[in-house]
């Protein structure tokens, strides 16, 4: 069985922007989160990106769109990511248990990389990408201040502040 860490996408890997973000220009890589990463798959880790994309169901932005700024995050994360999941639904234009707090997109990926539950992780910026992950025997962290987070094992700033403080102790 492998381990694997689960990161949720906007607010872990790129910056937070409080709107969509759809267009690679608008899409930054957050401080650290190469230097984590690159911990991270040294240690063993599979990588897995796990993120709701609503917008799409909405026609704000299309899968080109979302499919283009991941394209831009596997370039300045060369061999660190792993694989990317998203859920392109908004209830209830579209419901699905692959959106957050669903769990079918973590139980696609459990199974796709043999991955035993107990040794793994999610971080995420909202309680309600943690609450998959516990459901399915994962430890959780949140990003931000701790009253945010019923469902986190512990809570810290960054995804660096995660993994050495945290997943590494
Ligand atoms: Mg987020």
């Amino acid at each position: 069985m492998n381990k694997a860490i689960f990161l949720d996408r906007d607010g872990v890997i790129n910056v937070e922007r409080g709107e969509y973000t759809f267009r690679p220009e608008d899409f930054t890589i957050e401080k650290g989160v190469k230097e984590a990463l690159e911990i991270l798959k040294e240690k063993g880790y599979t990588t897995v990106v796990i993120t709701n994309q609503a917008g799409i169901a909405k026609a704000i932005y299309t899968k080109e769109d979302v499919e283009a700024c991941h394209a831009k995050m596997h370039e300045q994360l060369p061999g660190l990511i792993d694989d990317v999941f998203y859920a392109p639904y908004y209830p209830p234009l579209s419901e699905s248990l692959g959106r957050k707090p669903g769990s079918l997109l973590f139980e696609r990926a459990l199974a796709l990389y043999h991955v035993d539950p107990q040794q793994s992780w999610m971080v995420g910026d909202n309680d309600r990408d943690l609450v998959p992950a516990r459901k399915l025997g994962m430890h959780t962290i949140g990003i931000g201040v701790a009253e945010k987070f019923p469902s986190a094992d512990a809570c810290v700033s960054s995804l660096l502040e995660a993994v050495t403080n945290v997943i590494m102790k």
